[in-house]
């Protein structure tokens, strides 16, 4: 049995140094975030996460999504460049998404998975970028349960040479494991330590208390409000991740500050606000006052 520290995480377990902004940088300076994401099922998925990239201070966001998603775009943020990607079904397809091989190159970090929809395309791309790129990664929701239903994209992921992080709420954990949800919700820790240590990445397991771990170092979450449990909640936490790394905060680092961030902004939230009607991209707007908070 190993010997894991666990820790309830605050401020002073973050890392802000890269929140300073040299009067002479540009926005090459603060990296390029691309996002796969969204269907025409889920479309708002990938706004969410985009904005929120955006929101949290990265230079450039690149939204790769298919043109069947784009109906609903009118609340993206005007900065994001969209890439969008020939579909199938609503969904997006392998041979449209190849031809941004090139600006996958570019990225500095690569998010995959939110409101994509599961199906075999969706898997095929999972596997293109494993077994072709190299950039750090952010895993969650269909990009999850795409990796839980493919053994050869586990394996894939388990090798692959760059930061990753999966960010699973306990359903999509215990599909991940292979185990009933009651399992996770009884040992989370162990249930976010395994998922880390056999993908070698760094598990966010969301909840109302989220786990942070590298498979050695446990860190618990305990801001954040019940104002959260609404749909888009975990596609806004994958787009602040992003954007950390972006800014050249490692996998771990990047984590720690960003399930922080987002949970303090929805609590900043509540001294205006219900529970009721706080939303997602409420959130979004809030991290404003949540940086400057931390700052
Ligand atoms: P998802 O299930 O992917 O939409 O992610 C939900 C997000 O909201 C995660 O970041 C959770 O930690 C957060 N969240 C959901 N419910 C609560 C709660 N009751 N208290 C605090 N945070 C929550
Ligand atoms: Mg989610």
């Amino acid at each position: 049995i190993k010997d894991i520290k666990v820790k309830i995480l605050t401020a002073e377990d973050l890392d802000i140094s890269k929140f300073y902004r040299f009067p002479d940088s540009h926005k090459g300076d603060y990296g390029k975030v691309g996002i796969v994401a969204g269907s025409k099922y889920y479309p708002g998925a990938a706004v969410l996460c985009s904005n929120a990239a955006l929101q949290s201070g990265c230079g450039l966001c690149y939204l790769i999504t298919p043109q069947e998603a784009l109906y609903f775009q009118n609340l993206r943020k005007p900065e994001i460049i969209v890439l969008p990607v020939d579909g199938k079904e609503g969904v997006i397809s392998f041979d449209g998404f190849v031809k941004f091989d090139e600006y996958l190159a570019k990225f500095d970090v690569l998010g995959f998975g939110c409101g994509l929809t599961k199906n075999e395309e969706v898997e095929k791309i999972l596997i293109h970028i494993l077994e072709n790129f190299q950039i750090p990664i952010v895993i969650d929701a269909d990009g999850l349960n795409t990796l839980s239903s493919s053994q050869k994209a586990k394996k894939l992921l388990a090798n692959y040479k760059s930061q990753k992080v999966l960010t699973p709420h306990y359903m999509e954990a215990a599909r991940i494991l292979g185990v009933d949800v009651k399992d996770v919700a009884k040992s989370p820790i162990d249930a976010a330590t395994k998922i880390a240590s056999e993908f070698r990445a760094i598990c966010v397991l969301k909840g109302s208390r989220t786990i942070i771990t590298d498979g050695d170092e446990v860190f618990i979450n305990v801001l954040g409000n019940p104002g959260m449990a609404k749909g888009g909640s975990g596609d806004v936490l994958t787009g602040i991740i992003l954007s950390m790394i972006a800014q050249g905060y490692s996998a771990f680092e990047a984590a720690k500050l960003s399930v922080y961030l987002h949970s303090l902004s929805a609590d900043i939230l509540l001294e205006k606000k219900a529970m009721q009607t706080i939303l997602p991209s409420d959130i979004i707007e809030g991290l404003d006052s949540a940086i400057r908070r931390l700052i």
